[in-house]
């Protein structure tokens, strides 16, 4: 699956795409040209299917990375008066409260251990003690760890109590199953470059289209107001603003191939088993794991650093990089880890390079004791 001397991405984003998918950029489109409007439009249908959200949700585009879609998500959907609950395990819920504060929406975080994520019933005890909370905003797979926060939970929460529901899925969008009408949602982001595997440079925002209705006025910024985009979408069937044609393109390719693969369950399998691949190969090194095995999605894995002398990250990565494997940094404050994704264009055999690929580093930088240094205080 590699062209050239190109490493594999173990990425969460950008990650490792397929050739027809680069191939499906190799074409300049008008933006007025019909057939890359319909391109757009039969993009919004599938992504909405995904979910299964036809018929009750609308799919907006979005120009930029995937926050620019979490920005607009939050700025529109919430209006200037609401205040939000964000449950808070990682470095994505602490970007959402990031945001909220830019935008001056009022904000409450219920912060969790990153090993922990909130439960339904935490989230019924934070709204009943504070009425004033219009919304909550949780991330879904939050990828700074790769710990699967419960959205079906917070979802039956939210639904009791009459709140709405903004959900970060940019990293679990098409490999961890999402039912928008079993367990309701008021709007949904991911972008193009994460499961799906497109290339980056576009989000989109699933909303239920009476909140999306409604919603008109509540955008601070014009470039991020989404039933702006929503309305001329309608109208015009073109995108406000010059659109990411390549990427859009690009992403069509991807969908295809999402769909002939077998859409969310398949991808999701595949990606199930790359995660236990890499755990179990990486255990057998005797590296340990930042998660319960229980919580971990099959996203990204966090592993903890080995407390021998000889290991240090960045000469450990550039090894691992010189074998064709590109590694994450840690995201966590308080304890030496590092991530390795098992998304894109890879399988388990992919899975199994990397291990041996790390063996060799270890061996190479004279690294022995697997055991992890204790978290400082
Ligand atoms: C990738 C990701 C984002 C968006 O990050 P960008 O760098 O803006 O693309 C947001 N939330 C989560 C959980 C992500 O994994």
């Amino acid at each position: 699956m590699i062209l050239g001397s190109d490493p594999i991405l173990l990425t969460p984003g950008p990650l490792t795409t397929s050739p027809a998918t680069r191939q499906a950029m190799l074409r300049d489109w008008g933006s007025w040209d019909a057939a890359f409007n319909a391109l757009t439009g039969t993009i919004c249908r599938d992504l909405l299917a995904v979910v299964n959200g036809s018929g009750t949700h609308e799919c907006v585009p979005l120009q930029g990375s995937g926050t620019f879609a979490v920005e607009a998500a939050l700025a529109n959907v919430v209006p200037r008066g609401g205040k939000v609950l964000v449950p808070q395990n990682g470095a994505y819920c602490q970007r959402i409260l990031k945001i909220l504060g830019y935008l001056g929406r009022a904000h409450v975080s219920l912060d969790l251990p990153e090993d922990r994520h909130p439960t339904g019933a935490m989230i019924d005890e934070a709204l009943r003690a504070d009425p004033s909370i219009t919304h909550v905003a949780q991330v879904h797979c939050e990828t700074g760890t790769g710990i699967l926060n419960p959205l079906p939970e917070i979802a039956e929460a939210c639904a009791r109590h009459g709140k709405g529901l903004v959900v970060d899925a940019m990293s679990s969008f098409g490999a961890v199953p999402i039912d928008v009408a079993r367990h309701p949602v008021d709007a949904l982001v991911a972008a193009s470059g994460k499961c799906i595997e497109g290339v980056p440079g576009m989000g989109f925002v699933i909303v239920r289209r009476a909140v999306l209705e409604g919603c008109r006025g509540n955008s601070h910024s014009l470039a991020m107001d989404l039933h702006d985009q929503w309305t001329y979408l309608q109208r015009t069937t073109q995108w406000r603003f010059t659109p990411p044609t390549h990427v859009v393109a690009a992403f069509r390719a991807a969908l295809d191939q999402f769909l002939a693969e077998g859409g969310q369950p398949a991808r999701g399998a595949r990606y199930a088993a790359n995660r236990d691949t890499l755990i179990d190969g990486m255990s057998a090194l005797g590296f340990r794991l930042f998660l319960p095995r229980a919580v971990q999605a099959p996203v990204i894995i966090t592993f903890h650093a080995p407390g021998d002398p000889h290991y240090a990250f960045k000469p450990f990565y550039e090894k691992v990089r010189a074998r064709g494997y590109v590694l994450y940094p840690g995201k966590l404050t308080k304890v030496e880890t590092f991530r390795v994704g098992c998304i894109g264009a890879i399988d388990a055999n992919e899975m199994r390079n990397v291990v041996s690929a790390v063996a060799e580093t270890l061996k190479d930088m004279g690294v022995s004791r697997m055991e992890p240094l204790e978290a400082a205080a």
